[in-house]
């Protein structure tokens, strides 16, 4: 009985302690559950407020800065001097590209105003030592410079001391691209048309008093009517001129600028593209002619000390054939002698 008893107790000792066991797994399993489920709330909610600034500051900025998307970059100016051109290969040859439109004028009458030349040198900015030379020649030479040269600022300010008129050397894209580099500031092909038209303005805001622009390189971008047109649209809002360098025959600047009704002119005879001495001095005798046929020339030059040295020797001749004038001047005389020649076709 007694042992009954004592077997009795502990089946009920067993019996009690058996739910005890539950009780505290199920607790325990409950804990476990709670957490996990704060921890993933947890979760949520710092992904929930991670994101949610995120979204409305890329907006905002959108509504208040649309065109800040286009910011062009600040250019560090590269401290190596760049290419300067690349001279079109294709034939005939650069030189040899006439203008169809402009009828060859007369012979010249003694006494009558000698033809105007002008003579712009392009890519200026990396080397002040010829800048330095070329203003003491003391001639209108028209200076085109390059975008965020290193020396720009140095030279600006006594170029335009000197007298002479200033262009913006606007770099872009060529044929060769990417294995020659137009540069810091470059138009390319492949830019929309607000990208390209914030680079053009970021160049033009570099110098001020610029009066007109001729391409650095360009080839390609020279080929596109299309971005000829948007590039023409600035600079008729700013008033400026264009002289198409001429780097690719396929240029299609001429018929965009006629559009636009854009001052306008073109470049006759490249000084330089060999930097020898007796080749300059026979490309300066083929202007004088240039100049005589049809009135006006432009040339384009480039700060080598070839180029200098010859412009030294030759100016003094130069000076009694032609009249060097800026390259504005040379603009107006080429806009009056298209217009002579559209009315006389009439
Ligand atoms: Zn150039």
């Amino acid at each position: 009985m007694a042992k009954k008893r004592a077997q009795s107790k502990r089946g009920g000792r067993k019996r009690s302690r058996g739910p005890d066991y539950s009780l505290q797994t199920l607790k325990i399993v409950c804990g476990l559950c709670v957490l996990a489920l704060l921890v993933i709330g947890a979760g949520f909610l710092a992904e929930l407020l991670l994101d949610q600034p995120r979204v409305p500051a890329k907006a905002a900025k959108a509504a208040v800065e649309p065109k800040q998307r286009y910011r062009v970059p600040p250019v560090a100016a590269p401290a190596k001097k760049p290419v300067y051109e690349v001279f079109p290969q294709s034939s005939p040859p650069a030189q040899a590209v006439a203008r169809p439109s402009l009828p060859e004028r007369l012979p010249q009458i003694p006494g009558e105003r000698p033809p105007l030349v002008a003579i712009i040198i392009d890519d200026i900015g990396y080397d002040r030592h010829i800048a330095a030379q070329l203003m003491e020649l003391n001639v209108p030479l028209t200076f085109s410079m390059l975008p965020n040269a290193p020396f720009s600022r140095q030279i600006l300010p006594q170029a335009r001391a000197k007298g002479l008129e200033i262009m913006l050397h606007l770099p872009m894209e060529p044929n060769e691209y990417p294995e020659i580099d137009p540069g810091a500031g470059a138009l390319f092909a492949h830019m929309a048309p607000d990208a390209l038209i914030a680079q053009l303005n970021a160049n033009l805001d570099l110098f001020s008093g610029v009066k007109g622009v001729n391409n650095h390189m360009g080839s390609r971008v020279s080929a596109s009517s299309e971005q000829m047109r948007q590039i023409f649209s600035i600079l008729k809002k700013r008033g400026l001129f264009y002289i198409d360098s001429r780097t690719a025959a396929n240029t299609v600047a001429e018929s965009s600028a006629r559009l636009l009704q854009l001052p306008f002119a073109e470049r006759d005879i490249f000084l330089d593209h060999k930097e020898d001495a007796a080749f300059i001095r026979n490309q300066l005798t083929l202007l004088i002619k240039r100049a005589q046929a049809q009135g006006f020339a432009v040339a384009i030059g480039h700060p080598y000390p070839a180029t200098v040295q010859v412009l030294q020797e030759f100016l003094p001749q130069l000076k009694t054939k032609v009249s060097l004038v800026q390259a504005s001047t040379v603009v107006e005389q080429s806009m009056l002698a298209q217009a002579n020649a559209a009315h006389a076709a009439r």
